[in-house]
């Protein structure tokens, strides 16, 4: 089991990584918010301990940015007592769970192997759509081998139009999904996010997949008509 830890009183770190290793963990510990979210980003841990007072990035702020992209680890937040922190804010997160310092190790124990346990939720799975493949875990869109950078908007659009598999998809609910059901701005924005994904997904490909479906809204197609 590997373990990230995210803590940067060093000797705390210190004490909860050889309890851990002692136990049979694996355990890389970072002292740094950004540098706990890039490990998390590219290692595969199988639980995150993560403090929220931190320098760099606070654990609240590298929860929901983890949260945000996708990535699901179990999160093991640690919270001060007597801090503005609360509880439920962690939870509110995206953590699986928290505990107050200062606590035990054998409770830290305990409440790691629970979320060891109930494990990581399953990661959405990969869209397919003709040439074109979107992952909702890694949030990394490609038109056949080539990779294509994409904003979180102009994904959240791909990814709705890729759930619809080819079917219409009308401009209101486009904005219910994809802008919120609360947008009040101009619905013409529909059409300007549609040619942007077109200028990055069909445009250099020489395709036509994303089609305008006159007065009833836009779909997916692969035919060459
Ligand atoms: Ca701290």
């Amino acid at each position: 089991m590997r373990v990230l830890l995210v803590e940067d009183e060093v000797a705390l770190a210190e004490a909860i990584r050889d309890g851990l290793m002692a136990e049979g963990f694996d355990v890389d510990a970072v002292h740094d918010g950004l540098d706990g979210l890039w490990r998390a980003r590219e290692g595969s841990y199988d639980a995150i301990v993560l403090d929220i007072l931190l320098p760099g990035m606070n654990g609240y702020k590298v929860c929901q940015t983890l949260r945000d992209e996708e990535i699901w680890t179990p999160i093991l937040m640690l919270t001060a007592k007597d801090g503005e922190w609360d509880e439920a804010e962690a939870l509110d997160t995206g953590a699986d769970d928290f505990l107050s310092k200062p606590f035990s190790f054998v409770v830290l124990l305990a409440r790691l192997r629970a979320l060891f346990r109930r494990g990581a939720p399953p990661r959405p799975a990969i869209l397919e759509y003709g040439p074109l493949r979107l992952d909702p875990g890694t949030r990394k869109a490609s038109h056949g081998e080539a990779e294509v950078a994409l904003t979180a908007r102009e994904f959240s659009l791909l990814e709705y139009l890729m759930r619809r598999d080819g079917h219409v998809a009308s401009k209101s609910e486009i904005l219910d999904h994809v802008w919120g059901i609360d947008f009040a701005g101009d619905p013409n924005v529909i059409e300007v996010y549609v040619g942007y994904l077109r200028r990055k997904l069909d445009q250099p490909f020489g395709t036509q997949l994303i089609r305008t479906v006159r007065g009833a809204g836009y779909r997916l197609c692969t035919d060459a008509s």
